[in-house]
């Protein structure tokens, strides 16, 4: 990672995951254990699932609806608008909704969701 110096305990981690550090590869100057790599070991005991992914991938992949970036991580929210000739408009989650009705003070409307 950035900025982060990678320390023998980094690499002792590192190592029972299945990684190791290359041999004869040099620690990078203030990274350390930056970029250990997959064990002979662990490349073979995984051999057979590394080979299934490999095929599965390219098939499952199109067919995966993911959900939208934009709205990750954010609270469903609602959109009200009101009555003005340029509706005013703004999001507002379910509960904050649900408290009670909020009127427009140009056209004398309520909000209601779009
Ligand atoms: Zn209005």
């Amino acid at each position: 990672m950035h900025g982060v110096y990678h320390n023998q305990n980094f690499l002792a981690a590192a190592e029972e995951v299945g990684l190791e550090w290359p041999e004869g590869a040099k620690r990078l100057q203030g990274k350390g254990y930056h970029a250990p790599v997959l064990s002979a070991e662990t490349r073979e005991y995984h051999a057979q699932s590394l080979r299934e992914l490999e095929e599965a991938i390219p098939l499952v992949l199109p067919h995966l609806e993911l959900p939208p970036t934009s709205n990750r991580g954010r609270v469903d929210r609602l959109t009200y608008a009101c009555k003005c000739d340029s509706p005013r408009r703004f999001r507002i989650s379910r509960t904050v909704a649900a408290q009670g009705g909020i009127t427009c003070n140009v056209c004398g409307h309520e909000f209601a969701p779009e």
